[in-house]
């Protein structure tokens, strides 16, 4: 019996997840029988791209969120916290168990609602979430998709002060934004990413005609990733924020945010004050790595980034199979621990398209090992990559780079982005997105 645990459950974990049960389920046999368990702290999924048009329309949130049981597979068992805790998320349990479609009586499928804290070479650390005991799981190869964190809410379902679980903290938590944005006149979105341009983009679209909303951005210009180049892309993105009445402040750093709201804000001319009521931070993020990092002694060498000014953004290392490795040798590889989505140190652009791609790619080399076919593994496409990139400003205009290309409201990118995509990720990975069968 092979035991496989994957870590995280948004675009990269659950794509795996998919990809196993569709690559095993045909070919195992009792003598190859193989558990899946999936560590994750919320009871569902959310289609994080749709996070910016949630928190100006709540009833948007409603539509992002993918719980458990419409995942259109069966789970042999779950465990989520206890009631006590306010978070229980029943019904998902009991659907899920007698969900739809089924698979091999040789594969079980389990899913835990928790977070892993920490890796060995051949176990999964975790608190189990009914016994609020810590634990370990066993495992033969393991899927570390734990993603990326961002500053705080909303545009970190999982932060610390606000701990999302399941589909109604979700929808209370984007309520909550909404209130917020409706009782400010001065709303200031704090970076100039893609995340800080769509936030600016939606609160324009929504609000633009009754409310300041302003972009703060501490460079020259926009969307600093150093993969991308290409400025006009960059310039066309500044236009459509200016045209929709977006004041763009560049070069000018936000250093605090008081406690009115007001920011405090360096430039090369001195320190000053600018006025806000509410402010969305969309400056940082940092790579989930607690299960790598909290093992140092065995792990160190596979983190990337100590180099880097920022410790924070600290990266998986892979090998062209997205296998875990150690950068000073890299043959002495963990090869059955697979790195994948965001936190992987490979130099594209970081999306969740990429995200589902890895997943299925790292899905699939498991398949092989266990099938016994290891020395046919499926190498990650990095020279070919493109380094193509889509940006909306609001769901009325959207901006692309393709083969270098600057294309502005694509017709079919406009249709795909209405929704923030939700309608294609869920056809691709085959689960339900909204409230359809609840
Ligand atoms: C607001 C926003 C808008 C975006 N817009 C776009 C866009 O338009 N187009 C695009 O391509 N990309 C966009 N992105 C980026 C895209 O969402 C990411 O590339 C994608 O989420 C990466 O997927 P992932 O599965 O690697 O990680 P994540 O989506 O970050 O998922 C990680 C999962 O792991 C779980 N987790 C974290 N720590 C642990 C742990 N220790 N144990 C167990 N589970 C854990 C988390 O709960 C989460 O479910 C956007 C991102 C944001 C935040």
């Amino acid at each position: 019996m092979k035991q496989i645990i994957i870590i995280g459950g948004s675009y990269a974990g659950l794509s795996a997840l998919k990809a196993l049960v569709g690559k095993l389920s045909p070919s195992l046999t009792s003598a190859t029988s193989v558990t899946i368990t999936l560590l994750e702290p919320k009871t569902g999924i959310i289609n994080l791209l749709g996070l910016p048009k949630s928190i100006v329309d709540s009833s948007f949130a409603d539509d992002i969120y993918s719980p458990l049981h419409q995942y259109n597979m069966k789970f042999d068992s779950i465990r989520i916290a206890d009631k006590e805790d306010g978070r229980t998320d029943i019904t998902a349990t009991k659907l899920s168990l007698s969900n739809q479609e089924t698979h091999s009586e040789f594969l079980t499928v389990n899913f835990i609602q928790t977070k892993c804290s920490k890796l060995t070479a051949k176990e999964a650390h975790y608190v189990d979430p009914v016994s609020n005991q810590p634990a370990i799981l066993k495992f033969d190869y393991c899927v570390l998709a734990s993603g990326r964190a961002r500053p705080d809410v909303p545009f970190d379902p999982i932060s610390k002060a606000h701990h999302i679980c399941n589909k109604e903290d979700f929808l209370k938590q984007q309520r909550q934004q909404q209130d917020l944005i409706e009782k400010a006149n001065t709303v200031t979105v704090i970076g100039g990413g893609a995340l800080g341009i769509e936030t600016a983009g939606e609160l324009l679209q929504q609000y633009g005609k009754v409310k300041k909303i302003r972009l703060i951005h501490p460079y020259p210009r926009l969307l600093p990733e150093p993969v991308l180049k290409n400025d006009e892309f960059r310039d066309k993105i500044l236009e459509q924020l200016v045209k929709l009445g977006c004041e763009v402040l560049m070069e000018l750093r936000v250093v605090a945010e008081r406690a009115n709201g007001n920011l405090k804000i360096q430039s090369p001319k001195g320190e000053y004050e600018i006025e806000s009521e509410l402010n969305y931070w969309c400056h940082s993020y940092v790579n989930n790595l607690e299960p790598l990092s909290n093992n140092l002694e065995l792990f160190e060498d596979c983190l990337t980034g100590k180099e880097h000014l920022n410790p924070k953004r600290r990266c998986a290392n892979v090998n062209e199979f997205l296998q875990l490795a150690p950068i000073s040798d890299p043959k002495n590889l963990f090869e059955k621990i697979y790195a994948v989505g965001d936190l992987v140190a490979l130099p594209i652009l970081k999306t969740s398209g990429g995200a589902v791609y890895m997943g299925g790619l790292a899905a699939g080399n498991i398949a092989m090992q266990i099938l016994g076919n290891s020395e046919d593994l499926t190498e990650f496409p990095l020279s070919q990559w493109p380094p193509n990139m889509a940006v909306v400003v609001g769901t009325k205009v959207t901006l692309q780079v393709v083969d270098g290309v600057v294309v502005v409201n694509d017709k079919s990118l406009l249709a795909m982005y209405a929704d923030y995509c939700t309608s294609r990720f869920g056809q691709t990975i085959n689960i339900e997105f909204g409230s359809k069968r609840v």
